[in-house]
């Protein structure tokens, strides 16, 4: 057999989102799981809809989450070579396309009965865009090989299409094909929105005497209030979701489970591991939900698992690089468990690096008293340790007949300005003794 060898050909207008990080994902893996090659191709020859830049971020997420390529190309330096006019000039000598300057007229005025027919088609134009003629009722079909099931169209229904734009740029369909045959490329996937393409595309194949590759179509990734994941609701974008703190490894494990299933019900793969499980009978039929609360439990069980020196960086990293790395790392331990994301670090530890003054109606009504006792006691400790602050709070409350749970609450709410934080004692060890007396007081 053939040496697999898949792309992925995102054009470099906007953000890498969720449902392109999957079409890449699936690629690679189908690729790497056979030892084949998996390219990337730049698909710029729409000039007017090319975003700067983000070319370069695609590439730079792709190398974030593993997904290397083997072949790197760019359409539009293609163009220069030629082999897109070529192609096109062939189907025009071969009558299976034809010159096409549109001067305000349309197939209507032609007194054409479609409208999918172009009114350039019998003019024998020697100059100008480049069209696709269309047979009529024509059967077309493929196997798409994610569906599992034969797709097919009449051509009545598949318009003339422009195959070469008068800038002798080509227009996605003719490069499409160009590049998958002289790419060898043995196996297209691409997101569902492209299927109306591919009619025109099997059009192109079989004028120009390619060979079609298997072609498959990735479902759809649904919202879940309904509909299709839209990159307008949310961030969908990777780069959206790393920024709201989830983890590049989370976020590839997440995705591989949209759209496909192992034989057993596991769920957590690393790259290497998907490669190898990989097997595209597992491509799902049903539209796939983005469910964030799943996304969120991937992201926690993979905090727990990075090493906290290695954690530590990453929380450092995501908080702007400012911020004492040995104190991040000496807290880690109490708030690892709930983590989800790097971005719950700061909401649960940012008390640490900078002091938060509480809101007074977080207080009970005897916090006075309990914290001009909690200073006392702290203010005597001559050893700075867990033990020591333990005995001397939990003396305190026992000669004083406190109520354990509202004392610890109101110091807990001085020292950190919130309810919801990490174990209060271990926290006002790391603290140090200065800083937490001093917090103390300012409330009292
Ligand atoms: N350039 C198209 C895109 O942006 C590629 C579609 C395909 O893979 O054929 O998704």
């Amino acid at each position: 057999m053939a040496k697999i060898r898949t792309r992925f050909a995102p054009s470099p207008t906007g953000a890498l989102h969720i449902g392109g990080l999957r079409t890449a994902l699936y690629a690679y893996a189908m690729a790497k799981h056979s030892s084949g090659d998996f390219i990337l191709r730049i698909e710029d020859t729409d000039k007017k809809r090319e975003v700067p830049g983000s070319k370069e971020k695609i590439k730079e997420l792709l190398t974030l989450e593993g997904l290397k390529w083997d072949e790197y190309y760019e359409q539009s330096k293609r163009v220069e070579e030629g082999i897109y006019k070529k192609a096109a000039e062939k189907l025009v000598a071969e009558e299976h396309a034809f010159y096409c300057q549109h001067k305000g007229r349309n197939a209507k005025e032609e007194g054409y009965s479609k409208e999918l027919r172009d009114s350039c088609r019998d003019l024998g134009l020697k100059e100008g865009a480049i069209k696709l003629k269309v047979s009529d009722g024509e059967k077309i079909s493929f196997t798409d090989f994610v569906l599992g099931k034969e797709v097919s169209w009449d051509t009545s229904t598949v318009a003339d299409t422009t195959l070469l734009k008068s800038d002798g740029f080509p227009t996605y369909h003719l490069a499409v094909v160009v590049d998958d045959t002289d790419m060898n490329v043995t196996h297209v996937l691409r997101g569902h929105d492209w299927m109306p393409s591919t009619p025109v595309h099997l059009l192109v194949y079989k004028y120009l005497g390619y060979k079609v590759p298997e072609i498959g179509h990735l479902t759809d990734i649904l919202d879940p209030e309904g509909g299709k994941l839209s990159k307008r609701k949310g961030s969908t974008s990777l780069d959206g979701l790393l920024s709201e703190g989830y983890l590049p490894e989370a976020i590839l494990n997440f995705v591989m489970l949209l759209g496909w299933a192992p034989k057993d019900n596991r769920e957590q793969f690393s790259l290497a591991e998907f490669v190898k499980t990989f097997d595209p009978s597992g491509f799902q039929k049903s539209n796939p939900i983005f469910n964030k609360e799943k996304l969120d439990w991937f992201s926690g069980e993979y905090i727990r698992r990075t090493q906290n020196s290695n954690l530590k960086s990453q929380i450092w990293e995501f908080l702007g690089k400012k911020y004492p790395a040995e104190l991040i790392e000496q807290t880690i331990p109490l708030v690892k468990e709930r983590m989800k994301k790097l971005s719950d670090y700061w909401s649960m530890a940012g008390f640490f690096f900078e002091e938060k003054r509480p809101d007074m109606a977080l207080f009970g009504s005897d916090y006075k008293k309990h914290l001009t006792s909690a200073h006392e006691a702290l203010l005597r400790i001559d050893t700075w340790n867990k033990a020591s602050i333990d005995d001397a709070l939990m003396n305190e409350v026992k000669d004083n007949l406190f109520n354990t749970g509202d004392f610890f609450m109101d110091l807990r709410v001085a020292i950190t300005g919130g309810k919801f934080t990490p174990p209060i004692n271990d926290s006002i060890v790391i603290l140090g003794k200065e800083e937490t007396l001093s917090r103390i007081k300012k409330i009292i």
